[in-house]
């Protein structure tokens, strides 16, 4: 015997349940109301979860270019370290600025900016692997968490990844141009206690190394050579 209730809210049916028994005897109306009753619970539920996880990948990700956000990157962060520490492996972090952007914004107009923004989220998705996580850290700056990565093969990717920026073309309206990216990295050894704020202050102390020594390019934070664009 095969039972099959809708399980709808409103008009509209999203599922259904189904009930199968070996059986053969047909179930009574009061037993029909139970699971009726009960086919309501569970599309209520359901529902609820649904929400749920709509509203917190809304919450989680950054409207304009649809990686995560500044929020869900300390959380991520933080458990990303607990991880490292627990499992006693390495971790490097990117933090990516975008070179005179205001520049941009001035003179392509705010919504080229935007443009490009978009356009280097989906550089940094399409790049990167499923066990790393990018984050648009605010304004032109990104991050991004490499769990398991050693600092040598994080600079690598950095690497790839200003020169996949760099070379670019945005087209906007009718007008085309590049922009071009500086990277700091910071990386932790096995068994390392650094705080999270400590790593994101490494990060940043080497991207204002990138910044100072000429821009376009990657530094890190305990490599002492900065490795200059060609
Ligand atoms: P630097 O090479 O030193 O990083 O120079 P910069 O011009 O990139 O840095 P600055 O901090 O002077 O300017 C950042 C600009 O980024 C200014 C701000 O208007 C722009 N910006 C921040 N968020 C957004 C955004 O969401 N959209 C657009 N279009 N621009 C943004
Ligand atoms: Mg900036
Ligand atoms: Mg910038």
């Amino acid at each position: 015997q095969i039972i099959t209730l809708p399980l709808s809210l409103g008009t509209e049916p999203f599922g259904a349940l189904i009930i199968c028994s070996h059986e053969a005897a047909a179930l009574g109306q009061d037993r029909l109301r139970v699971l009726g009753s009960a086919a309501n619970h569970l599309a209520l539920a359901m529902r609820n979860s649904l929400e749920f996880r709509k509203t917190k990948a809304r919450a989680d990700h950054d409207g304009l270019t649809r990686i995560s956000n500044r929020q869900h990157f300390d959380m991520r962060l933080r458990e990303e370290m607990k991880r490292h520490q627990r499992h006693q492996d390495e971790l490097s972090l990117m933090m990516i600025d975008l070179d005179y952007f205001k520049s941009i914004n001035d003179t392509y107009g705010h919504q080229a900016g935007d443009m490009v923004l978009r356009e280097v989220g989906k550089v940094l998705q399409k790049t990167l692997r499923e066990s790393d996580f990018p984050a648009r850290y605010g304004g032109e700056e990104f991050v991004v968490i490499l769990p398991q990565t050693r600092e040598d093969q994080a600079w690598i990717l950095a690497e790839r990844l200003r020169a996949l920026i760099g070379k670019t073309l945005f087209r906007f309206q009718k007008k085309r141009f590049r922009v071009t990216a500086s990277i700091g990295i910071a990386g932790l050894k096995p068994g390392a206690l650094t705080p999270p704020e400590c790593l994101v202050h490494n990060a940043d102390q080497a991207l204002y190394l990138a910044k100072t020594n000429g821009r376009n390019m990657v530094c890190c934070s305990a490599i002492e050579e900065n490795h200059a664009a060609n």
